[in-house]
């Protein structure tokens, strides 16, 4: 219903409310007051037939009443009249005429009580006034002395006077009146309405008006135009809409453009834009705390922790593994899995290529093509997985999983989120990853790409407090090349530098990932084997030892150039309590070598020491 018809309508009830009780009032005030009337007039028609029949006893013509009764009863508004005689004056005088026998129940209450009644009857067509009277014997007037005639005592009822009026005209006259107030009451309501819908009508036509522009306002549409036929308040307020929208057009587009700068795929959350807005807003505020936070964290895997936490803590993901990819080896490493196993084949690890998302750079999605991704081993769970670029070296892979299909619904949906936080993550990955490098170089030998002697001294004390918690061995070798001056002089420093090289790579591949070498000096390395046996140790350091000498070294003109190495090793914590000791004690067993003949491997023994320079 419109408000105008609701105002119209309340207006209608108001006033037929009002009416009705107006009328009600004047019908029931006019109807007690014609009635008091109609009485009054009833009982002083009685009283005077009373005084007319005592004029006729004090006359001695009581005989003659019948002609004045019938007088009486003939005027047109009476009804009937009689005279009804009490016992004791039946049993003086006789039965007088038949009407003065005939007598109702009102007739013989008022013979037995001598007091009057009053009774109306009203029917659809008629009202009547029944009014019926006692005639008590008197003595006070001595002309009418009813003692006189009457064997009864003063104020024993001696009959009734019955009268019955027709007041129905009366009552019509009433009706009349209210039937008249009646019609002015519904002409003034009408005029009421009419005047209602005249002033209304173009205050609910600018009301709609509003509604309407509001309603485009809420989907942010703010061109509406509003527009009112009625001057004054209503003018000036439409003046002010008008000038608060063209306002908001041009600012919500300001702000719009802006946003959509900041997230550039947009996040169509609703049909609302404001609220979008308000949506867009508090992401890019915790997009922005989340870049703030990560800025001060200290390596790549502190920054991929918290993408961890993000996609647990704020999109809820049950199920889900993140794995880091090297865009130029396709090697993938886990980072982390919610899971013990991930959905993909183990080869994939090996060969990223076989991950679509990663082959594709595209969001991959089982709900849309089943099977879709030929890596997965899962046939009852579906899968969302982003690939994720970083730079040239290594790109992102966050796999979401699911059996349940509305919470793979909701990953979809979160899928430009969550890719907005990576988006972020991304210049700090990438410059951690650009100090990881520069750290490496500055801990890496350029020459050979092993391990430098300030990368020993950096990780030395980590090394021992975690050898000191897990009851670790080291077998550490000093090794050295003999005579290697000898090549620098003979052949220059470029056969030095080729003799250097070609030792380091028999080192490296000769080594597991969990030992160390490092490139001490000159031509001077440390190897730390990790948890090696004595066989191992001893096995290992003659396979250096001989792979070495075994190589042939070009110095031009066609001559070739062999070398030897010497090697010295110590054993943590066997022979020191420190692996600095026994790096030490390496290069005393080293330089026992040396001083008995070279190219030879010597393991420590105590007693190597000349006296005061154990420590
Ligand atoms: P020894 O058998 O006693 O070890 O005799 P050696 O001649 O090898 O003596 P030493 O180990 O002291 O010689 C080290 C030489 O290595 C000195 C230096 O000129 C040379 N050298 C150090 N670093 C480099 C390098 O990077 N390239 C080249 N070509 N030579 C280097
Ligand atoms: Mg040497
Ligand atoms: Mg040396």
């Amino acid at each position: 219903m419109t408000t105008k018809s609701k105002l119209m309508l309340i207006v209608t009830i108001m006033l037929l409310g009002l009416a009705a009780a107006t009328i009600v009032n004047i019908a029931l005030n006019f109807r007690e007051y014609s009635i008091k009337n109609a009485t009054q007039k009833a009982q002083m028609a009685a009283s005077m037939v009373k005084d007319g029949i005592t004029a006729h006893m004090v006359a001695g013509i009581m005989d003659k009443r019948e002609y004045f009764i019938n007088q009486i009863s003939s005027s047109e508004d009476v009804e009937f009249l009689r005279l009804i005689r009490s016992e004791h004056v039946i049993k003086q005088y006789g039965d007088g005429f038949d009407k003065e026998n005939t007598k109702d129940a009102i007739d013989e209450k008022v013979l037995k009580t001598g007091k009057s009644v009053e009774k109306i009857t009203e029917t659809a067509q008629s009202t009547k006034l029944r009014v019926t009277i006692p005639y008590k014997a008197t003595s006070d007037n001595t002309v009418a002395n009813c003692l006189n005639c009457h064997n009864v005592n003063k104020g024993e009822v001696l009959g009734v006077i019955s009268m019955e009026f027709d007041i129905t005209e009366t009552r019509n006259s009433g009706m009349m009146t209210v039937l008249k107030i009646l019609g002015i009451n519904l002409l003034f309501i009408v005029v009421v309405l009419l005047l209602i819908n005249y002033f209304v009508t173009p205050y609910m036509k600018l009301f709609s008006n509003m509604q309407e522009g509001i309603k485009k306002a809420y989907s942010g549409d703010f061109t509406h135009q509003f527009i009112s036929r009625v001057g004054g308040d209503a003018k000036s307020v439409v003046n002010q809409m008008n000038s608060l929208f063209r306002k908001m057009q041009e600012t919500f587009g300001d702000i719009k453009y802006n946003l959509a700068t900041f997230i550039p795929q947009g996040t169509a959350l609703s049909n609302d834009p404001l609220h979008e807005a308000k949506t867009i807003i508090s992401e890019l505020s915790d997009i922005y705390k989340f870049k703030k936070t990560i800025e001060l964290d200290g390596s790549k895997e502190e920054v991929y922790g918290r993408i961890v936490d993000i996609l647990k803590l704020k999109y809820h993901v049950g199920h889900f593994a993140f794995f880091e990819v090297n865009n130029i080896t396709a090697e993938r490493r886990l980072i982390h899995s919610t899971e013990e196993k991930t959905i993909c084949y183990e080869k994939t690890n090996k060969n990223a290529l076989n991950c679509r998302a990663f082959r594709t750079s595209s969001v991959t999605i089982s709900t849309e093509f089943p099977n879709l991704c030929k890596a997965c081993l899962a046939t009852d769970i579906n899968y969302v997985c982003i690939p994720f670029y970083i730079n040239h070296d290594i790109s992102l892979t966050v796999s979401m999983t699911s059996d349940k299909i509305e919470e793979v619904n909701l990953m979809k949906k979160n899928v430009s989120s969550i890719k907005h936080y990576l988006e972020a993550a991304k210049p700090v990955i990438e410059s951690q990853i650009l100090m990881e490098k520069l750290k490496d170089t500055s801990l890496r030998d350029g020459m050979t790409g092993l391990y430098n002697r300030r990368f020993l001294e950096e990780i030395i004390d980590k090394i021992m407090s975690q050898a000191n918690r897990n009851n670790d061995t080291y077998a550490i070798m000093m090794l050295d090349v003999d005579f290697f001056k000898m090549v620098n002089d003979t052949y220059g420093h470029d056969v030095g530098d080729k003799v250097i090289v070609a030792l380091s790579k028999i080192l490296k591949s000769s080594i597991r990932d969990s030992d160390l070498a490092i490139r001490y000096g000159g031509e001077e390395f440390i190897v730390m084997l990790h948890n090696a046996s004595d066989e191992g140790m001893m096995s290992i350091a003659k396979k250096i030892h001989s792979e070495f000498a075994k190589l042939s070294f070009d110095v031009g003109n066609g001559q070739s150039l062999q070398k030897t190495i010497s090697i010295g090793i110590a054993k943590f914590p066997t022979d020191g309590d420190s692996i600095w000791k026994c790096i030490k004690y390496a290069d005393t067993a080293l330089y026992e070598a040396k001083n008995t003949g070279r190219n030879k491997i010597v393991e420590f023994k105590p007693d190597m020491f000349k006296s005061g320079e154990e420590f």
